[in-house]
């Protein structure tokens, strides 16, 4: 069983450098949606799912989808289980990110067809094109459209390199009318599960190959902007000063400590992006504008943490004789992950006691297929929690023994034991 497990892993591995090596640049790795790239990756994972006995298509947004069909008898004939990641990547990747979960899946059905042939459920692999949003201005699209939430105002939406999507899909071939098609029927889907590497340190600290994860993170985005006075720096005394950056310091600290307060609840808070003027040496900062990313594994948690921030920024303000406002740049709701999935892993892995549970605070297709049905996730440890860097790594036996808990999984599951 180790040994069967380790091979698959070895598998899975070779399958990885073959992806890693379809990039837009030689030495690193930049695979973009709708890219003659992302052409090459898909007709690979294509051809795997073909030879892993799926009947394979491919609808408007590129998704490509390997199909197992149900038993004939079977007594869930019309559901189907999900099971998916993404070929994308962000600029300069990690191989193993979005690839291991398709690669997985492929493998892990492949196995689940040569010992028990077809199941009285059916079963899709997916292959997603744009969970990373390092081309276009959107994210998830592809998942969205799955979910039959696909917004076509986003058909307008312009890429980095100035090609609005539409185009951009007609140049790959597709027809954006058929996007709807991509879409489940209601009750179609059973489930969506995907298999991960953890971008995260906590599995490597706890000294676990695998974690059953609990929620997809809530998440907000504000831009922040101080508005104070500019000053010479040598002449106007400190207390008569209206620094800007000053106040948005100690926002800073205010920010941290009110994920600090609440990490019961998984909150972490980043001020990643700060921009000063006028940027001088001996002149006062009169305004400072920046980011604030906050994500919780409850929703209720994240809102009561963003009000309070709003009214400690205006009060700090107020102290500072500076003015302030914060608007919202971006919200996604957390997406818990199904009860009855998260103990279908947790078997998978060697026992429910034993599992260790714990939330992404990385965003997932499965945010978007949530809206469908049921989801759930099972992590990978990666090296040193680096993830979205060449440096990302996950062990030979680490994967063979998700891939191996995957097959555990699919084998033991029951769409009719799923709340809907
Ligand atoms: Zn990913």
């Amino acid at each position: 069983m180790v040994e069967r497990a380790m091979a698959l892993g070895r598998e899975a591995e070779s399958m990885i450098r073959a992806l890693a090596l379809i990039s837009a640049e030689e030495g690193h790795l930049t695979r973009l949606y709708l890219t003659p790239e992302h052409r090459l990756a898909a007709d690979l994972v294509r051809r795997w799912m073909e030879e892993a006995g799926l009947e394979v298509s491919e609808d408007a947004l590129g998704i490509v989808r390997g199909r197992l069909a149900p038993k004939a008898d079977g007594r869930n004939a019309v559901q189907r289980l999900l099971i998916g990641s993404h070929i994308d990547t962000v600029i300069d990747a990690g191989a193993y990110d979005g690839t291991l979960g398709v690669i997985a899946g492929i493998l892990a059905v492949r196995e689940v067809v040569k010992k028990h042939g077809r199941l009285p459920f059916g079963i899709d692999v997916l292959a997603f094109g744009d969970e990373e949003g390092s081309r276009f201005p959107a994210t998830l699209l592809c998942s969205q459209a799955v979910a039959g939430r696909f917004d076509p105002s986003t058909l307008e939406v312009e890429s980095v390199d100035g090609v609005r999507l539409e185009d951009a899909l007609r140049l790959y071939g597709k027809d954006p009318s058929q996007i709807p098609a991509a879409a489940y029927e209601a009750g179609e889907a059973a489930a969506y599960v995907e298999l991960h590497i953890e971008q995260g340190p906590v599995l490597e600290q706890a000294g676990q190959a695998l974690g059953v994860v609990t929620a997809i993170a809530s998440q907000s985005r504000h831009s922040v902007t101080v508005v104070g006075e500019a000053g010479h720096a040598g002449t106007v005394p400190m207390n008569l000063r209206h620094d800007a950056l000053a106040a948005a310091a100690e926002i800073t600290l205010a920010v941290e400590d009110l994920a600090r307060r609440n990490a019961d609840d998984f909150m972490v808070a980043t001020i990643g992006k700060m921009s000063l003027s006028p940027g001088a040496s001996n002149v006062i900062p009169a305004r400072v504008v920046f980011t604030v990313d906050l994500r919780s594994q409850t929703d209720a948690r994240r809102i009561d943490a963003m009000n309070w921030l709003r009214e400690e920024i205006l009060a700090i303000a107020r102290r500072r004789k500076v003015t302030a406002w914060i608007e919202r740049t971006h919200e996604a709701e957390a997406r818990p992950c199904d009860p009855a999935l998260q103990a279908g892993f947790a078997r998978a892995i060697g026992g429910e006691g034993k599992a260790i549970h714990l939330p992404s605070g990385a965003g997932h297709d499965g945010q978007a297929v949530g809206m469908l049905c049921p989801i759930g996730m099972l992590f990978v440890r990666c090296r040193g929690g680096i993830s979205h860097n060449p440096a990302e790594f996950a062990a030979v036996r680490d994967m063979g023994q998700a891939i191996a808990a995957l097959i555990k999984f699919i084998e033991n599951f029951d769409p009719s034991a799923l709340a809907r």
